[in-house]
Formats: C-alpha cells, structure tokens, sequence
C-alpha cells in the first residue's frame, strides 16, 4: 500500500511566534513510528524558519508557488534553486487560488511543474473544477485537461510528482467532496497517470477541500485517496495531528 503524504498549506497565514508555536506542538504531537509523511508548505519568508525547526525531524516542508523561470529579471519571484537553498522537498503548483486570483494557465502551471522537478523538487500539481463546472457536468474534463498539460509537458519525469484534487467548491467553505465524490474523480485522475506513466504508483493523489479531523479518515479510506492537502485545519496543531493519525 502506498505511504500516505499529509502536506499543510498554510497558504499567507502565520508570524514568526504563531509558525514556532505550532511546528513546535506538531513535532512533540507526532508519534515516535510515524506511518505517513508529513509536509507543511508555508509562505517564502518563513521557510528559513521552518527549515531551522523541522530540520532532522520527521516533517518535511516545501513553498506554494515557483516561478516557471529559471532566474533573472522577475521581480517578485522565487526561483525553484532558492527553494532547494532552504531545503524545501516540495512545492505546490497551480492551487485554484493562483490559477483564480493570478491568472495561472495549464501551461504555466505544467512550465512550473517542469521546473519543480528539473530542481529535484516535487510539485504538488492541484487540478479541481469551480462549481459552476461541476454543475455544468465538466468535471472530468476540467481535471482531466489540467492534468494532461502536466503529463504532455513534462512526460516520464512526472513520476516525481504528486496531484491533488482539489474541488474549488470545497476550498475554505466547510463543504468538503463526499468520500465518494471525492473517490470518482481520484479513480479517473489515476487512470490518466496509468496510461500515461509505467510506475504511475509513485504518484501519490491528494484530496485537498475542507479537510478536518472528523472527515479525514473516511476520506483517506478510499482507494485512490492517497494522502490529504490541508488548509484551515493545519493551522491548529491538535487538528493537524489528528488528521496525521487518520493517515498512519
Ligand atoms: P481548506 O482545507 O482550508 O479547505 O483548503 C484546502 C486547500 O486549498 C489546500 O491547498
């Protein structure tokens, strides 16, 4: 069976004292056999942070975005080498709130995915459809195309990667995807990795949508649910490590 990753997206949450307070909890909460692993994606100024505390320790940490160039005049970007300059092991590319509020296409989502994985780090590649796509019957070809711009781009190195399904109607609204929805579309996003990857089993797929203590479980149940990309509830320390436990 395949490890389960839990990875918090702090998304632009925390201070200095708030990020010590809960990696510190999070690290005396995790158990000494830990059976899942475990990542935080925090905001850039903190990684140096994040790197100091979780350095030698079980949880791994990562950024939200990369540039999808190498270096150069882009003022404002983090480049993929600065992120291996802070240890970071993953990065999350093409959240729903960057394709939303930063205009980020499939193919900037699939150059910046390429560059993750040219640094040797591993993209966390979230695909999800709006509601009004799920309503209009588009959900698999929403995710579908999104992944597809990744596999197309970036080919055989995609075994490096991990995907989250993200539904953009459960992010931050408390309405998380049944486990069964949830479970319908993971099927079909591991079908695209099957066709397209001979070790299509190192792709682990998160599901990422108001995921909590109380739902992680029936969600981590399914088959194709192979880890979880948590929002709000990584930011409390007890609520993290129960969703951890689920995992284990
Ligand atoms: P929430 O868990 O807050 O819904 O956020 C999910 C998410 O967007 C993780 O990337």
């Amino acid at each position: 069976m395949t490890r389960k990753l839990i990875a918090g997206n702090w998304k632009m949450n925390g201070s200095l004292e708030a990020n010590e307070a809960l990696l510190r909890a999070v690290l005396a909460g995790l158990p000494a056999a830990l059976g899942a692993d475990v990542a935080v994606c925090v905001p850039a100024p903190y990684l140096a942070q994040v790197q100091a505390l979780c350095q030698g320790s079980p949880v791994a940490w990562g950024a939200q975005d990369v540039s999808a160039h190498e270096r150069g005049a882009y003022t404002g970007e983090v480049s993929a080498a600065m992120l291996c300059d802070f240890g970071c092991r993953y990065v999350i590319v093409g959240h729903s709130e960057r394709r939303q509020y930063h205009g980020e296409t499939d193919e900037v989502v699939a150059a910046k995915a390429q560059r993750a994985l040219s640094a040797g780090l591993t993209p966390i590649v979230c695909v999800g459809e709006t509601q009004a796509q799920r309503d209009a019957g588009q959900t698999e070809t929403v995710v579908q195309r999104q992944l597809a711009a990744v596999l197309q781009s970036v080919g055989a190195a995609a075994a490096g990667m991990v995907v989250a399904y993200e539904p953009v109607w459960a992010i931050g609204t408390g309405r998380t995807a049944t486990p069964e929805q949830a479970q319908a579309v993971h099927a079909l996003l591991r079908a695209q990795l099957r066709a397209a990857l001979p070790d299509d089993r190192a792709v682990r797929i998160l599901y990422g949508g108001s995921m909590n203590a109380s739902n992680a479980a029936a969600l981590l149940a399914q088959p194709d649910i192979d880890g979880g990309l948590v929002g709000g509830a990584s930011l409390k320390a007890d609520e993290f490590l129960r969703i951890v436990a689920a995992a284990a």
